[in-house]
C-alpha cells in the first residue's frame, strides 16, 4: 500500500505546487529545484501555484477506499511540493483541499506547515468561501482523520512556530525537524510526534549527530514518539563528517546505533516496508 519514498508516511498529496521560501529551512528546497524548474513553475511571492489535476486528486478517494477495505489508517503527507497554509492560493482550492480530507475519514493526513500563524485567516477564508470543513474546524472541532504539524528547523523557529502550532484545534501535533540546522530545546508539551532529519543534496548544510542524539533523549524524557528519518548528505560528528554510502543517509544500518529510532504515535500503524533498527 505504501508508494511514498518519504519513510514516515505512506502516501503523499500535493493539492498544488509551488510556494515561497520563508525560512532558513527552505534555502535548499527541493522542490523549487526539483519540480519548479522541471515544470516552469516559478516560487515566491504573487507567482501563481499550478493546481494538480482533478484525476490526481482522485486518487485520495481511492486511498481511502482501498483503506476502508484493508481496516488500516495510510498516513497521507500532504504538501511535499507546496504549503497547504501559503497565502498564495487561491481560498476555494484549500476548501476544496480541506473537503477532500472531510470525504475520507480513513486516512490519516499529515497536514505540515511553515507558517501555523496563518491557519485561523487561512481555514476562515476557506469556511468563507463555502467549506463546510474548514468552518467546524474553525469552530473548534478537531479534525479525527487530520494531523497538524509544523517544521522546525532551528531554535528561532520553535520558538516562533510552536505556539502557533498549539494553538490549532488538533486531534494529534506533530514536528518536522528536517533540516536540522543547530542544537534546539523544543517545548514537547502538546506534541505528539518529532521527525528528525539531515538535509539532503550536494549544497546540504551539515547535521551534527549530537542535535539528532539530544532531540531524541528529550522526546523520550517528555513521553513524545520520535522518528529518524535521515542523517541528511552531510551528517558530522564533534565536527567529523561521517561516511554514509546512502546519498541521504538515510540507511539506518549505516547510523549510529543509537539513532535507529523510528518510533510513530498510537493510532497510526508503522508503514509496511519502512526499515526498522535493528532489534526494535
Ligand atoms: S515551505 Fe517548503 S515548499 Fe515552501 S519554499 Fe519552503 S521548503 Fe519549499
Amino acid at each position: 500500500m505504501k508508494d511514498s519514498s518519504i519513510q514516515w508516511t505512506d502516501h503523499t498529496f500535493n493539492p498544488w505546487i509551488g510556494c515561497t521560501r520563508v525560512s532558513p529551512g527552505c534555502q535548499n528546497c527541493y522542490a523549487e529545484g526539483g519540480y519548479g524548474r522541471r515544470f516552469g513553475i516559478e516560487w515566491g511571492p504573487g507567482k501563481p501555484r499550478r493546481r494538480t489535476t482533478a484525476d490526481y486528486w482522485k486518487q485520495a478517494l481511492a486511498w481511502d477506499r482501498q483503506a476502508a477495505r484493508k481496516g488500516v489508517i495510510p498516513r497521507v503527507f500532504c504538501g511535499s511540493l507546496c504549503d497547504w497554509l501559503d497565502p498564495d492560493v487561491p481560498p476555494e482550492w484549500r476548501r476544496d483541499l480541506l473537503e477532500l480530507i472531510g470525504r475520507t475519514p480513513n486516512l490519516g493526513w499529515m497536514l505540515l506547515s511553515k507558517r501555523p500563524q496563518l491557519w485561523r485567516r487561512l481555514v476562515g477564508q476557506a469556511a468563507k468561501s463555502g467549506g463546510a470543513f474548514a468552518a467546524r474546524w474553525l469552530a473548534g472541532e478537531a479534525p479525527h482523520n487530520a494531523w497538524a504539524g509544523t517544521t522546525v528547523e532551528d531554535q528561532r523557529r520553535a520558538e516562533g512556530r510552536i505556539p502557533r502550532l498549539l494553538e490549532i484545534p488538533a486531534a494529534r501535533r506533530f514536528l518536522s525537524c528536517e533540516p536540522l540546522l543547530g542544537p534546539i530545546a523544543p517545548d514537547l508539551g502538546g506534541v505528539d510526534l518529532v521527525i528528525g532529519g539531515g538535509e539532503s543534496g550536494k549544497r546540504a548544510r551539515p547535521l551534527d549527530i549530537r542535535w539528532a542524539r539530544d532531540l531524541r533523549d528529550r522526546c523520550r524524557d517528555a513521553g513524545v514518539a520520535f522518528f529518524m528519518k535521515q542523517c541528511g548528505s552531510n551528517p558530522v560528528e564533534s565536527g567529523r563528517p561521517l561516511e554514509m554510502k546512502d546519498d541521504h543517509g538515510g540507511d539506518p544500518d549505516e547510523w549510529p546505533e543509537d539513532l535507529r529510532v523510528r518510533e510513530m504515535p498510537g493510532a497510526f500503524r508503522t508503514p509496511a516496508r519502512v526499515k526498522t533498527a535493528k532489534g526494535q
